[in-house]
């Protein structure tokens, strides 16, 4: 074996050893409440396709009558061979949608973090993350160059302890910037920040902040708005993000806000304008399912899925433990495990039994933080939901008895 096979090789039996190593898990079907993964049919707790629209056929329509219209790619950058009308067709939807003055579409949530980001912060300016913020997020700190600064999550007066410092060393070199980051749901964990008093710090600090809306989006709030919508605090965040991937059932990313936060992102975001537009197709389901989400059918839905979630809250509760807990604060309902080892052989006991659950690990969780991260969505029925907390309940008897 050459040297280069040898040591990728002893990296993954590392990983192995550990209990974080990772495999692509091919299915046969379309991404559904049931999938068919190695000829079986698995209920699935495990996407983020909280409204069931991946496969609707009203979104699927919108991808094929764009591909037929606009083809079948973009060409290039949207700023070197013209921008195609489907894509500002979107943004100007996404802008109304979120009630904001402007949009701008990127290839993926990831690459809107990136381009983003990178173009409002750079050397000499500082971020300030919450602790579990989404890695895109963090990726998109380090690249910057800027100073990363980590809050406790969502800890109001570790934010402020930071924000103090940051008004410190920014008022003696002038005019950096600050510029705080987190998540109104957050995708491990299914809480959500407590967006009023960290808006109220930010104005207090004069920093500004970036909202990423990812798991929210079409999920919470009026019409499925998000979060900053529902406590009236659109306006006065300064980058509001969010996928086209999770409820909105396309792929993509979005950030919205004030016009001209969009045009310094045209010109500064090299996520957009060194990457290929995304396939039309792509833009095509995200506004079917735009005309979908802020309608009755939109609300009926949200309603079916906040139904399925208190059914299903009961199995995420730590053992012994029978009373509610409230309501559940999203569609993300973790099953917290610990030890990563132990998640795996979890996750393959349920597979066994006909479910798809992920085990969550390092690094996508903190080490020793392993969980199942278990997902409902409005396309489930009652039923699935009472056969996977009936098998939950002896799965874990049995593995910890
Ligand atoms: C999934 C996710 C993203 C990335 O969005 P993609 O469209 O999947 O690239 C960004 N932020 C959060 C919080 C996410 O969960």
């Amino acid at each position: 074996m050459s040297d280069f096979e040898q040591r990728l090789r002893s990296e993954l039996e590392e990983l192995k050893r550990q209990g974080l190593y990772r495999e692509l898990r091919e299915i046969e079907s379309p991404q559904s409440t049931r999938i068919q993964f190695a000829g079986e049919s698995l209920l699935n707790f495990s996407s983020n396709d909280y409204l069931g629209l991946a496969n609707h056929p009203a979104v699927k329509a919108g991808a094929r009558e764009a591909l037929e219209q606009y083809g079948a790619g973009a060409g290039a950058s949207r700023l070197i061979c013209g921008s195609l009308a489907i894509f500002h067709k979107l943004e100007a939807t996404i802008a109304n949608f979120k009630q904001a003055e402007a949009a701008l579409t990127f290839s993926t949530g990831y690459a809107a973090a990136l381009g983003t980001i990178g173009a409002l912060a750079g050397a000499g300016d500082i971020l300030v993350l919450d602790r579990l913020a989404h890695a895109c997020l963090v990726d998109a700190a380090r690249l910057s160059g800027a100073t990363l600064r980590v809050f406790r999550h969502n800890d109001l007066h570790d934010l402020e302890r930071i924000l103090k410092w940051s008004r410190r060393t920014s008022g003696k070199e002038g005019s950096k910037r600050v510029l705080v980051v987190t998540e109104s749901v957050f995708s491990m964990d299914g809480d959500r920040a407590p967006l009023r008093e960290i808006v109220e710090l930010k104005e207090k600090y004069g920093a500004w902040l970036m909202l990423d809306e990812a798991h929210a989006t079409g999920v919470h709030g009026p019409q499925g708005r998000g979060l900053a919508a529902e406590a009236g605090l659109a306006d006065t965040i300064e980058v509001q993000m969010g996928t086209l991937g999770k409820a909105l059932g396309a792929a993509g990313g979005y950030i919205c806000g004030s016009r001209v936060l969009i045009e310094l992102l045209i010109n500064r975001a090299r996520s957009v304008i060194f990457s290929t537009a995304p396939v039309p197709a792509a833009a095509g389901a995200a506004l079917a399912a735009l005309a979908l989400v802020p309608t009755n059918l939109g609300d009926a839905l949200r309603s079916t899925l906040r139904e399925r979630v208190s059914q299903a809250a009961v199995i995420s509760q730590p053992r012994g433990q029978s009373e509610a807990r409230g309501d559940p604060l999203s569609a993300i309902l973790p099953i917290m495990i610990g030890d990563e080892r132990q998640a795996i052989s979890l996750s393959a006991a349920l597979r066994r039994a006909g479910f798809f659950i992920p085990a969550i690990r390092y690094p996508t969780v903190g080490r020793g933080r392993a969980r199942l991260r278990l997902t409902v969505t409005a396309a489930h029925s009652e039923a699935d939901i009472r056969v996977l907390s009936d098998s939950w309940r002896a799965i874990r008897q049995e593995i910890t008895p």
